[in-house]
């Protein structure tokens, strides 16, 4: 089973789909219209629907035969507060959002899959489409989780599926263990003493006291970490001072740490209480630190990873199934729902990143083109774990 015909059929519809979500792109938890479209085609195909589970999501329910069997398919629907500079004709039609990581695509697919499957699927046993708000940075696969998703859809696994630019279009990437990263912030605030510029013994710098530390916490990736349980410290703001002959009574760090694995992440946590602790004692300033857990790392689990492999192969052929690709340091919301089900989550190939068409960046486009590769692999994932014994 390559691609499957009748998905393929369904190109042109996912392509109107996924272009007209892309022209009209909604910030987290504030997918209104998004969620309409979506539960206004699900019930077009004949899927029973939930709606208002992290406020904006929509949960297509479809069962088939007598088994008591059933998973999950896991999309996101929500876009970045980013100024979109392509200029085609799908281009976002509102100023400062953009569907820049390509979740109009995953919207259309799980759509296109939905649709295949309430047609012809061939299965016994429940599938539930989940469409979920707020992956980027707002938390909604935790949401829908706390607000009982699993327990209003008991499922065996569940699934998710991201484009992923630079792997060429028709691969498909899938990795067992650790994928993407835990995400934690972080912010400083370091009290001295202000005084003029001219005079710094009789002040106690701020300044110089957040220097030495943004040198000290990269120790914590060099020294401390494990060399081969990868972890990042990133201090990405330094605020601090107001004139060139002031020397500031306070100044803010802020950043993101991000690690592969909970003993490393808990680390880095401790590592850094410890040496802000021990930097502001040597200088005598003060320094609070705000400490604050996102998201976790994201863990697939190996049966359902084979299992997504197989499904993918299907689709893509053994060649074209990329496995254990390295884990990138991003992070991603469905970690929590792998938090409470197995599952996997896979990378679909959209193609050449070059021209500046990586996530996030405002001249990305998802490759309509891979539309039909995603779908085919939701059906095949279905066909294969619920198939009619
Ligand atoms: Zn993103
Ligand atoms: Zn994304």
């Amino acid at each position: 089973m390559p691609v499957i015909d009748g998905v393929k059929k369904l190109k042109k519809e996912m392509t109107e789909w996924r272009r007209d979500l892309h022209a009209h792109p909604e910030l987290g938890f504030k997918e209104e219209r998004t969620a309409d479209v979506v539960a206004e085609k699900l019930e077009s195909f004949g899927i029973p629907i939930n709606r208002g589970l992290a406020k904006t999501g929509v949960i297509g329910t479809l069962t088939r035969g007598s088994s008591k069997r059933a998973i999950a398919l896991r999309a996101d629907m929500d876009a970045l507060p980013l100024q979109e500079k392509n200029s085609f004709a799908h281009k976002s039609k509102h100023d400062g959002r953009m569907h820049a990581c390509g979740h109009d695509g995953h919207t259309a697919m799980l759509l296109g899959a939905a649709k295949y499957i309430a047609d012809a699927g061939d299965f016994d046993g429940t599938v539930h489409f989940i469409f979920q708000p707020a992956e980027e940075g707002g938390g909604g696969g935790k949401v829908m989780v706390r607000e009982g998703l699993f327990k209003k859809f008991p499922c065996e696994g569940v699934y998710g599926m991201h484009n992923w630019p630079g792997m060429e279009a028709g691969v498909i990437g899938v990795r067992a263990g650790p994928m993407l990263a835990s995400a934690d912030f972080f912010s400083i605030t370091i009290t001295g003493v202000g005084g003029h510029g001219a005079m710094p013994h009789r002040a106690n710098d701020p300044v110089v006291v957040g220097a030495e530390m943004v040198s000290v916490l990269q120790t914590i990736a060099s020294r401390s970490a494990d060399p081969v349980d990868a972890v990042v410290v990133s201090v990405t703001q330094f605020h601090a001072g107001s004139a060139g002959n002031v020397i500031p009574d306070e100044a803010k760090l802020s950043g993101t740490c991000r690690t592969l694995s909970d003993a490393g992440r808990d680390m880095v946590e401790e590592r850094m209480r410890a040496i802000v602790k021990g930097v502001a004692e040597a200088h005598g300033v003060r320094a609070d630190i705000r400490y604050h857990r996102g998201y976790p790392v994201l863990i697939n689990s190996a049966d359902e990873t084979e299992r997504a492999r197989r499904a993918a192969a299907k689709v893509v052929g053994d060649d074209n199934v990329v496995i254990d690709p390295p884990p990138e340091m991003g992070a991603e919301d469905f970690a929590y729902m792998l938090q409470e089900k197995p599952g996997s989550y896979v990378w679909l190939g959209n193609g050449g990143a070059a021209g500046g068409c990586m996530l996030h960046n405002p001249n990305y486009d998802f490759n309509d083109d891979v539309a039909p590769i995603g779908a085919s692999y939701w059906v095949s994932l279905v066909e294969q774990e619920l198939a009619a014994q």
